[in-house]
């Protein structure tokens, strides 16, 4: 892990605001071993909110190995009992990606002025779900480093800057990495200048009360089925434990992320999605690279 003293957005200041446990599954999954705490900061600059110390690349490369495949699942499920094959399954489920695709072409059509989008790279879009049909008549590429075929009509690449893309989306990918700006500057190696950039993330607090109360009846059910789990966790920085999400967005940290790579942002914004899963609020921001 690697212990950060500054905002890893906008160098700012952070501030120490709770402990927080690493989640039963993570713990094992990465480290092989029990629950333990890290701390949740706050910049005090851009409001980007994270937990530290951050994963390093080799504790990611653990993590999302074979992610969302059986393996993966049944490890998941023994500290998790609510994360089900059918659960694992309805994440990728095509039509899940409807709604997000409508939502994303209203935006573009609102923002992206008169400007041709003839090829279109979903960068770290599994199987390229959200870009299939997005724009009609545009070509559309993802990039992924799980190595999943991509689906019909998509093209699976692995040479993102060879695409070419007059649009590059980045979609539900930030909040789990540890260093938000390397991703980003890799997404703009890809991206000729002038191209436009689509990035988009879960808008979550860790105080909001929908998600303390589901972490607390996570607990509740870890009690009931994995009692030996739940008792590694049942302590009071268990209301914001760290699990996949490694950070929390805001509409103004994402879009001063974009800035802080040089991007010219167009337009930020935020829209609330009705899932399988209930409610969720999206942050996005659109820019260009230079
Ligand atoms: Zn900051």
């Amino acid at each position: 892990m690697i212990d950060v003293s500054g905002c890893v957005i906008c160098e700012g200041e952070i501030r120490r605001l709770h402990q927080a446990i690493v989640a039963p599954f993570l713990a094992r999954r990465i480290w092989g071993r029990t629950p333990f705490c890290v701390d949740l900061v706050r910049c005090k600059n851009c409001g980007f909110t994270f937990y530290n110390p951050r994963l390093d690349a080799a504790e990611e490369g653990r993590l999302y190995a074979g992610y969302r495949s059986e393996e993966y699942q049944q490890m998941r499920h023994a500290s998790e009992p609510w994360y089900t094959s059918s659960f694992n399954a309805d994440l990728a489920s095509p039509s899940s990606y409807d709604a997000r695709r409508r939502i994303l072409a209203g935006i573009l059509r609102e923002y992206a002025g008169n400007r041709e989008i003839r090829r279109i790279l979903d960068y770290g879009g599994d199987r390229g779900d959200l870009v299939c049909g997005l724009i009609e008549g545009a070509a559309t590429f993802v990039y992924d480093i799980s190595g999943i075929p991509a689906v019909e009509g998509v093209t699976s690449t692995a040479d993102p800057g060879g695409c070419k893309a007059d649009l590059i989306i980045n979609s539900n990918v930030l909040e789990h990495v540890a260093f938000p700006r390397r991703l980003l500057q890799d997404i703009l190696k890809a991206a000729p200048v002038g191209g436009l950039v689509f990035l988009e993330v879960p808008w979550e607090s860790p105080f909001g009360w929908s998600r303390i109360i589901r972490r607390v009846a996570q607990v509740g059910i870890m009690a009931l089925t994995r009692p030996n789990l739940a008792r590694s966790v049942v302590r009071p920085s268990s209301f914001y434990m760290m699990h996949e999400h490694v950070n929390y967005f805001t509409e103004q940290s994402l879009a001063t992320l974009m800035r802080s790579c040089g991007c010219a942002l167009i337009a930020a914004g935020s829209y609330v999605l009705d899932g399988r899963a209930g409610t969720a609020r999206l942050a996005w921001c659109l820019g260009t690279a230079t």
